[in-house]
C-alpha cells in the first residue's frame, strides 16, 4: 500500500473548478462569471497594446539575455514598483526607508510577508476580512500561524461595510497581530472603506500596534486612477506605520501568468530597511531564489518611460470604464425588469468583482438552467458581462430572485 494512502483529498479550488465546468459545457449561451480577470467586451482576454509594443523591442534587443536576476529581484522594476505605489515625491521614498522585493505575483508578496512575520518576528496572530480572498487564509496557514481570525467586513442587510464590527474584531486581537487590508477593490466585496473610515481603521492599527500588511492587487484598474487607488496605503505611510504592501501586477498590465508582483517595505529608517530586507532575500533564496525576469522587465520599461506610461494610463481607465459600464448596464437592466430587491450596491462596488447578493440556491438555479458560472458566494466578474450576453444575464437573474 502507498504510504500516501493516508492523505486527505484537499477540496477542489472553487474558482478553477468553475472554469473547468464551463470549458466543458457546450451549451451555446454559457457565461464564464468566476474568472478574475479582464474580459473585453467580446468576452476575451486583453493583450495591453503597450506590452505588446515593449514585447517587440524585447524580442530583437541583443543586450537582454537570461542570466539570473539578483535575488530581490529586477532593480529597475522594483523602484518603479515602489514609486507606482507610494508617489515619487512620497517622503518615506525621499528618505530611503522603502524597499521593493520582486515577487511571483501578489501571491508570492503575501508569502514573503507572512514568511518574514512568522520566521523572523515569530507572529502567530492574524486577522483578515470576512469574506476575504480565499489564498489569504490558506496562505497564512501554510506558514504556520496559530491563530488566524477574521474579522467582520460585509454587512449582508445593508450591502455594505460594516465598521464598527471591523474595528472592535481588530480591537479584540492581542497586540502585534497582523491585519490583513484590501487596499482597494476588497475582494469578493467590491467594498471598501471611505477615508474617514481608513483614518478610524488606521486608528485601532495603531493602538493594537498590528502589523499591517496591504494588499494591492488592482492599483489603477479599480476607479482608473493610480493615485486614487493608492490612498489608504499612502494614508498609512504618511502617519508614520512601517509597513508591507503586496502590490500585483497581474490585473492591471494584464499579465496574470506572468506572475509579477512586489513586496513593497516601509520601515521608520535606513537601517532598519536593510536589515529586513537582508532577511526577504533569505526568504526568497529559499523559496524561489530567485525571480523571473520578462514580465517585470515589461512593467519596468512601461513604468520607467513618460509616453509608454501615459499608453498604459489610457489602458487601465479603458478597462475600468468598461468596467463601470457593466454595472450601470447590469443594473439599469434589473431595475427595468422589476427584479425584487434594491440593486444600486451594483453600481457603487468597486473593481472588478461584484457581491451580489445571490443566496446560494439562486446561485445554483443561475449555474444549473442558465449555465452561467459563478461563485458560491454569490460574487461575479464584471466583465463577464458583455453588451451581448447582458440581457441574457439580467433576466436570468430576475428569475433566480422571483
Ligand atoms: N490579492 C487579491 C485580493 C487578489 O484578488 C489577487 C488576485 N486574484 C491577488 C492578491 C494575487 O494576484 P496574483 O498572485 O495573481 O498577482
Amino acid at each position: 500500500a502507498s504510504r500516501f494512502a493516508d492523505v486527505d483529498v484537499a477540496p477542489p479550488i472553487e474558482v478553477f473548478a468553475l472554469i473547468a465546468q464551463h470549458n466543458e459545457d457546450p451549451h451555446p449561451n454559457k457565461v464564464n462569471l468566476s474568472v478574475g480577470a479582464y474580459r473585453t467586451d467580446e468576452g476575451k482576454p486583453w493583450v495591453l497594446p503597450v506590452v505588446r509594443t515593449v514585447e517587440a523591442q524585447m524580442a530583437t534587443d541583443p543586450t537582454l539575455n537570461h542570466e539570473y536576476l539578483p535575488v530581490a529581484g529586477l532593480p529597475d522594476f522594483r523602484a518603479a514598483a515602489v514609486k507606482l505605489l507610494l508617489g515619487e515625491d512620497n517622503p518615506a521614498l525621499v528618505e530611503n526607508r522603502v524597499e521593493g522585493v520582486q515577487a511571483l505575483g501578489g501571491t508570492g508578496a503575501l508569502r514573503l510577508a507572512a514568511d518574514f512575520l512568522k520566521i523572523i518576528k515569530q507572529c502567530d496572530n492574524v486577522i483578515m476580512s470576512n469574506p476575504t480572498w480565499e489564498n489569504h487564509r490558506m496562505i497564512f496557514k501554510n506558514c504556520g500561524y496559530g491563530n488566524i481570525k477574521q474579522h467582520r467586513y460585509w454587512n449582508a442587510e445593508m450591502k455594505g461595510l460594516d465598521l464598527n464590527g471591523m474595528l472592535e474584531d481588530i480591537k479584540a486581537m492581542p497586540d502585534e497581530t497582523v491585519v490583513v487590508l484590501h487596499a482597494c477593490a476588497h475582494n469578493p466585496t467590491g467594498v471598501d472603506p471611505t477615508q474617514e473610515q481608513w483614518k478610524k481603521i488606521a486608528d485601532i492599527c495603531e493602538q493594537k500596534k498590528a502589523y499591517v500588511l496591504m494588499d494591492i492587487a488592482y492599483q489603477g484598474f479599480t476607479s482608473g486612477d493610480i493615485e486614487r487607488d493608492s490612498w489608504a496605503v499612502r494614508y498609512f505611510v504618511s502617519r508614520g506605520f512601517e509597513l508591507f504592501a503586496s502590490q500585483s501586477f497581474s490585473k492591471n498590465f494584464g499579465l496574470y501568468n506572468e506572475r509579477v508582483g512586489n513586496l513593497c517595505i516601509v520601515t521608520k529608517d535606513t537601517e532598519s530597511k536593510m536589515r529586513v530586507k537582508s532577511q526577504m532575500e533569505i526568504i526568497v533564496r529559499t523559496t524561489w531564489s530567485n525571480p523571473p525576469n520578462y514580465g517585470a522587465r515589461i512593467v519596468a520599461s512601461v513604468l520607467n518611460n513618460p509616453a509608454l506610461y501615459s499608453e498604459w494610463k489610457e489602458h487601465i481607465k479603458t478597462m475600468s470604464d468598461r468596467i463601470r459600464l457593466m454595472r450601470d448596464q447590469l443594473f439599469q437592466k434589473l431595475k427595468m425588469l422589476g427584479t425584487p430587491g434594491k440593486w444600486d450596491h451594483i453600481v457603487h462596488q468597486q473593481g472588478m468583482f461584484s457581491y451580489t447578493g445571490l443566496n446560494t440556491t439562486q446561485v445554483e438555479h443561475l449555474v444549473k438552467k442558465y449555465h452561467i458560472y459563478l461563485l458560491k458566494s454569490g460574487r461575479i466578474n464584471m466583465c463577464g458581462l458583455t453588451t451581448s450576453n447582458m440581457d441574457y444575464v439580467a433576466n436570468a437573474i430576475h428569475d433566480a430572485v422571483t
